[in-house]
């Protein structure tokens, strides 16, 4: 599933496309979209009548701007129009740009994955735009979701209220971290870092990441962090993130950034994933443990 720096990498790329406008707008799968606040349309078993008034909603609509929150890709229009996008497991977002006739993607981040032209069998939304540059929704689970919302409901979203604080926020301070995750005193450090409701946006890649960089066992209690441990792990966070963010998130599944490329981060991950695998500073195997329906992996001698 898509984290922070792979949501991020995502929004910089359709920053490309702010200016430009709706031409056209085709849906094959019409439980992706709904109009209106919830993220299921109430109109859900009308699937073509809401189809046509998601398109008639963005059709001629102008991009203004492109943010993110959490997970959540959030593009604003012109007339008070708000379209917002949730990748959820495996939503990929690909733009061809006017003068590319045709674009070969690998969809999946593996070598022996073939190239393929798009639309694909899993592409479900097309936007055209007026310049006739092309947004293409590839989505092989059909988990995805996007609302046309109005200005005046966003307050109504429920994906974005009741996030914890981002943690590349400007404010976001080690004092902050400490006191959101403190929230929980008894959950165990790599679950705490994980609950959206504490912190906002990172999953099970960067918080196995920030553990082994602040060199914190996944395991531990996080009413157990010593004092000078929050700093250390306020800037792994800050580290391992902004790095993500610069090699353009992680492919682990079939993430990819919207010029059909996959991220560069896995190339960097210490932990992550590399199970009995030596540790990249001490050598010594890497473990994996459960818990909750979650796994953690941490370098059992770099990470106390
Ligand atoms: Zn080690």
């Amino acid at each position: 599933m898509p984290e922070l720096p792979e949501v991020e990498t995502v929004v910089k790329g359709l920053r490309f496309l702010v200016g430009k406008k709706i031409k056209n707008i085709l849906v094959t799968k019409p439980k992706l979209v709904s109009v209106g606040p919830e993220v299921l349309s109430p109109k859900r078993v009308h699937g073509h009548r809401q189809v046509r008034e998601f398109v008639a909603a963005l059709k001629g609509r102008r991009i203004l701007k492109v943010a993110r929150r959490a997970k959540l890709i959030i593009i604003e229009l012109d007339e008070d129009w708000w379209l917002l996008v949730h990748l959820k497991m495996a939503g990929q977002l690909i733009i061809q740009k006017a003068k590319q006739k045709r674009l070969l993607v690998r969809l999946l981040n593996s070598p022996t994955a073939p190239l393929q032209a798009l639309p694909g069998k899993h592409t479900h939304i097309v936007i055209e735009f007026s310049d006739g540059t092309k947004l293409f929704y590839n989505d092989i689970r059909i988990f995805g979701t996007w609302r046309a919302v109005k200005a005046k409901d966003l307050g109504k979203v429920d994906d974005l209220q009741g996030f914890g604080p981002e943690p590349l926020a400007k404010n976001f301070t080690p004092a902050l971290l400490r006191s959101r995750l403190l929230k929980r005193p008894n959950l165990k450090i790599k679950q705490a870092l994980t609950e959206q409701s504490l912190l906002a946006g990172v999953g099970n890649i960067y918080a196995d990441e920030t553990l082994f960089a602040a060199k914190i066992r996944p395991l531990r209690q996080v009413k157990k962090l010593q004092r000078q441990e929050w700093p250390k792990l306020y800037q792994a966070l800050q580290k391992v993130l902004k790095k993500a963010i610069l090699e353009h998130g992680s492919s682990v599944g079939d993430f990819i950034q919207t010029n059909g490329q996959p991220g560069n981060f896995g190339n960097f991950h210490k932990v992550y994933d590399r199970k009995n695998q030596p540790c990249r500073v001490c050598k010594t195997l890497i473990k994996r443990v459960t818990l909750g329906g979650r796994s953690a992996h941490f370098c059992p001698h770099c990470q106390r």
